[in-house]
């Protein structure tokens, strides 16, 4: 069952490694099928380098194993339920990259300071409140969903397709598991050229002019960037 869609994903998740983005097994990227109400995430625990498409896990969107043999990543909480409340999103990666990483143990957004960030994030990557001890102790992983949920309750998720959630590290979603990848490597590039940039010049000013024609030249009706299929 969902055999591209368990490549796919089974993919995406060594590319975190292959890429840099990831060390050890500090990230998980999943993919959603809207029709059937069934999602493909990476097994918990398992090493991306002997990993197959069959060990992926999929579930249903109550967190029920409906195929695969291991057990899936702890983190699928979160993921569910950016899936329930993002109604636009396809896929989410979730990693702990060095540099978004350091943003949310500081607490910080990613400020937007050049065309890098802007090309494909149109505005500050937020950073989500502290989880509460009840949310700590309570049903954790779902609650980290919550705190994200709250951060985009004025922000179009596919605006802005990512997120830093405090004292933890980086979510990123897009229209698939592979472009929810790209999103995460974008955040964290993003998110190292900020830290550098502020370290220069603490001043720094990026024109909200330039932030739209980047943004809106690939995204929405008046896109132009790339080539016409
Ligand atoms: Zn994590």
């Amino acid at each position: 069952m969902l055999q591209e869609m368990k490549e796919r994903v089974c993919r995406a998740n060594i590319q975190l490694k292959e890429t840099g983005l990831i060390v050890l097994t500090w990230g998980n990227v999943s993919e959603i099928d809207r029709e059937r109400g069934l999602v493909v995430i990476k097994p918990s625990g398992v090493g991306y380098e002997a990993m197959t498409a069959d060990d992926m896990v999929v579930v249903n969107l109550k967190g029920e194993r409906v195929e695969g043999n291991y057990a899936p990543s702890s983190d699928l909480a979160t993921h569910l339920a950016l899936y329930q409340a993002f109604p636009e999103i396809g896929g989410i990666t979730h990693t702990h990259s060095r540099w978004a990483t350091i943003f949310s143990q500081a607490g910080m957004s990613v400020p937007m300071l050049g065309t890098t960030h802007a090309d494909s994030f149109h505005g500050d990557i937020p950073c989500t409140r502290k989880l509460t001890s009840e949310e700590i102790g309570g049903e954790y992983e779902k609650e980290t969903g919550t705190v994200i949920i709250e951060a985009f309750a004025n922000i179009p998720p596919m605006d802005i397709p990512g997120v830093l959630v405090n004292s933890h590290g980086p979510f990123a979603w897009g229209k698939d598991a592979c472009k929810s990848v790209e999103n995460a490597i974008v955040l964290e590039e993003s998110a190292m050229m900020a830290w550098h940039t502020l370290a220069l010049n603490k001043d720094a000013v990026f024109q909200q002019e330039l932030a739209d024609k980047h943004y809106f030249r690939k995204h929405g009706p008046g896109a132009y960037y790339g080539q016409k299929m």
